[in-house]
């Protein structure tokens, strides 16, 4: 395996892509805050599928419009020679790095610059508790398809509301790129790998474990409904220790409302959201429900 080529600005970026878009192949952008894992690198290998022997870039930007006050932007795991490691192993052409500077030309403050409006599924989920996050995110993700100017870009499952909204925003800005979700990598006993999973002591790691075992429990009550799985989830966050609920909630694919009566062979999301200690972790799964009994 050659190492990927680093580049830190689009000039750089645009000179290493130039022969494959002559050629005529396709690009591949996956974006990330670094720190990576094997959920990442099951994204790199999809966004390889998707390109052949196209070029995969692969962003690693600690983006800081999509932190909240208070939240980790400061703390937030940085391992960049690790990464690159891994990008090497995955087949990954080229990293770009930018400097906050390069992305963010006009400052990083909300009145800065132009920036993206994600709409009102923003201020939803994720939203209630992260106000302004999936504004900086949407706004990162544009400035990354206008550097890297992709054909197809890969994100996770894992952050499923940010997959919805990225698609939302493709489609209502016209943005031509093709979004795959990829699904989320696990540990063996249930854990979505996270970057963030590296803030847990031992015993927040073992507490940690109850989001996936809610969300299971969810999808094995499921044909008896959604409230019977909704029952099944909160039985197993009952008897978590440590774990300090945000939400767990139903909703669409699109993650709009479930309708009152759904009929049987629905397809729906489910996902949580909880703290354990001060780490803020988040899962979800896709979920088939049956005919409520009662
Ligand atoms: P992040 O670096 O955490 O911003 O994540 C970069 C991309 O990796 C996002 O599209 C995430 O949804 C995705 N990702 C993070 N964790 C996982 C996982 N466990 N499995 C699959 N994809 C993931």
């Amino acid at each position: 395996m050659t190492a990927p080529v680093v580049v830190t600005t689009r000039a750089q970026l645009d000179q290493h892509l130039a022969p494959a878009r002559r050629a005529g192949e396709r690009v591949a952008l996956v974006p990330t805050m670094g720190a990576l894992h094997e959920g990442h690198a099951s994204l790199l290998r999809v966004a390889r599928e998707h390109v052949g022997d196209g070029p995969v870039v692969v962003s690693i930007f600690v983006n800081p419009t999509q932190f909240g006050a208070g939240e980790d932007l400061d703390r937030y795991p940085r391992t960049l020679a690790a990464d690159l490691e891994l990008c090497e192993k995955e087949g990954v052409d080229v990293v770009l790095h930018p400097e906050v500077a390069e992305m963010y030309p006009h400052g990083t403050g909300s009145d800065d610059g132009v920036m993206v409006r994600p709409g009102p599924l923003a201020k939803e989920l994720e939203g209630r508790t992260r106000k302004g996050h999936f504004r900086g995110v949407l706004t990162v993700v544009a400035k990354l398809f206008g550097t890297v100017r992709p054909d197809v870009a890969v994100f996770g499952q894992k952050d499923y509301q940010q997959l919805v909204l990225v698609r939302r925003m493709v489609e209502d800005l016209c943005l031509g790129v093709e979004v795959v979700g990829a699904p989320t990598q696990r540990e063996p006993d249930g854990l979505a790998l996270s970057s963030r999973n590296a803030y847990l002591d031992p015993e927040q790691r073992q507490q940690a474990t109850a989001l996936s075992r809610t969300l299971y429990a969810a999808v094995e009550a499921a044909e008896y409904g959604p409230g019977p799985a909704l029952d099944a989830a909160r039985a197993v966050l009952r008897e978590s220790d440590g774990v300090d609920l945000d939400y767990l909630e139903l909703r669409t694919p699109t993650l709009g409302p479930l309708p009152d009566d759904v009929p049987p062979g629905t397809e729906a999301r489910i996902l949580v959201a909880a703290r354990v200690g001060s780490t803020r972790l988040i899962d979800n799964l896709p979920i088939t429900l049956g005919t409520d009994p009662s």
